[in-house]
């Protein structure tokens, strides 16, 4: 009878700790309404950003690109590109060729840009960058050639012409001085003219999710929206001119670049946030800043599950209750261990195995739990990421007046390429929201420098046929 007791007892105990973790992630959830709460708040701010009046106090900034249509096929010649966004800064050649000729050809090169860099004077950034050209010219045999070149840069700019580019803030890992409210491309053209020995002919600056939309675009003309789930999240999609007051003209389309990570930063997301995403939100570069990307992308993920962890452990929910030391140090869990923790198939005495490489002692027990975290972390993102997807889906549903809708959207972002299950929680989430849109995802491969090569070709063509 004292045996039935204990087990008994144990039994209690352990129902009353896993009504303890479910509480604790309650507020991770997003039930169907919330989804579509969501899905119409985006639809709210983009109409706002859009509108002169409302354009200043919209959080999505919906940029206007001067992209005003996805490639024909078309474009040829040989380019050079640039792609600054995300951990690394990549320089690339791209050839456009005709499909015979044996369609688009590139050769990069990957260079780190160190965070002492990426957050320091401005000026030493873009002497870093113009740098890395030259050793990249001189790797590939270009010196003494001027190519026109298309340069990816992924952060929010005030774009009035192609080539031509104001910072509006910084995001992600960047905090370099002196550069917001600055016009990027002359940053770079100053940093060159620094050096005294080349020249550069910048000819269009390109956000890389417009850059994914225009590579994707190339194999499918069904390509009008662009998405990026990597170190940080934004999407893009082609907009009829007319409803975009801030640029003049009705005919036609332009792409619009959302800034849809700052989505949230007007206090309009405010039901959402839970106390875990304060605290990374707090410890960020940008406190109060890219609040919606704060939910959702690579640089941030990793962040909440590790203080969710951190409060599963102060509630002697987690590892017996011992205190975890490793578990305070920021970034100790790097979003590719979600990726690998949720893997199928992974044994639970594997992801005991990746926790004790952390330094955490984990049980077989604590490694369910942590899988839990994870998945639960993920799967809102995602969902959150399907609902702001469907958003636009419906917007450009809506703007053509169609019953139904087939688009394709370009994809890049190492969060939703490796993810195990991210991809399928976008997808599902739109089909949900967006049940009168078809939508195809299509991957990109080394979308942002192909994309910006194929905006620089466009503008050569335009330039061309305006001087002839
Ligand atoms: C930037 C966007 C960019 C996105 C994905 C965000 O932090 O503000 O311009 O497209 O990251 O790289
Ligand atoms: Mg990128």
């Amino acid at each position: 009878a004292w045996g039935v007791a204990m087990v008994t007892a144990v039994a209690v105990r352990l129902q009353s700790q896993r009504h303890e973790v479910d509480q604790l992630l309650k507020p991770l959830h997003l039930a169907p309404d919330a989804r579509q709460r969501v899905q119409a708040l985006l639809q709210r701010e983009m109409e706002r950003g859009l509108r002169h009046e409302t354009h200043a106090q919209a959080s999505t900034r919906m940029l206007p690109t001067y992209v005003r249509a996805t490639p024909d096929g078309s474009e040829r010649g040989d380019f050079l590109a640039l792609d600054l966004g995300g951990t690394n800064f990549r320089v690339l050649l791209v050839q456009l060729r005709s499909r015979e000729a044996g369609g688009i050809c590139m050769v990069s090169e990957i260079y780190s840009i160190p965070p002492e860099v990426a957050q320091g004077p401005g000026s030493q950034l873009f002497d870093h960058i113009v740098e890395c050209i030259m050793d990249f010219q001189t790797k590939q045999g270009l010196r003494g050639r001027t190519l026109p070149l298309g340069f990816t840069f992924s952060f929010p700019c005030q774009q009035k012409s192609l080539d031509q580019g104001i910072l509006l803030n910084w995001t992600k890992g960047f905090t370099a001085s002196g550069c917001e409210g600055k016009d990027v491309v002359e940053l770079l053209r100053e940093a060159v003219r620094r050096k005294n020995q080349f020249d550069l002919d910048v000819v269009a600056i390109v956000n890389d999710t417009v850059g994914t939309m225009m590579s994707c675009g190339y194999d499918d003309p069904n390509c009008e929206v662009g998405l990026i789930v990597g170190t940080g999240t934004n999407a893009c999609y082609m907009e009829e001119l007319r409803n975009v007051e801030v640029v003049p003209g009705a005919e036609g389309r332009m792409c619009i670049n959302m800034e849809w990570g700052a989505f949230g930063d007007n206090g309009c997301l405010d039901e959402f946030f839970t106390c875990f995403d304060a605290q990374v939100d707090r410890a960020s570069l940008n406190p109060g800043k890219q609040r919606f990307e704060k939910l959702i992308s690579g640089m941030y993920l990793g962040e909440i599950v590790r203080m969710v962890l951190v409060e599963l452990v102060e509630k002697r929910l987690l590892f017996q209750g011992r205190p975890c030391p490793a578990l305070q140090t920021p970034g100790i869990f790097p979003t590719k261990f979600l990726s690998t923790i949720e893997s199928d198939g992974l044994a639970l005495r594997q992801v005991s195995a990746v926790l004790r490489n952390l330094g955490l002692a984990a049980s077989v027990e604590d490694a369910l739990l942590v899988r839990k975290v994870c998945q639960v972390v993920s799967l809102r993102a995602g969902q959150l990421c399907g609902a702001a997807l469907a958003a636009v889906a419906e917007k450009i549903r809506d703007n053509r007046g169609l019953a139904q809708l087939a688009v394709t959207v370009g994809v890049d972002g190492t969060l939703y390429k490796l993810h195990p299950h991210f991809s399928q929680h976008v997808q599902q989430t739109v089909k949900e929201l967006a049940p009168r849109c078809t939508v195809t995802f299509l991957q990109s491969e080394d979308g942002s420098g192909k994309g910006a090569a194929l905006v620089a070709a466009v503008a050569c063509r335009v330039a061309q046929s305006r001087a002839a």
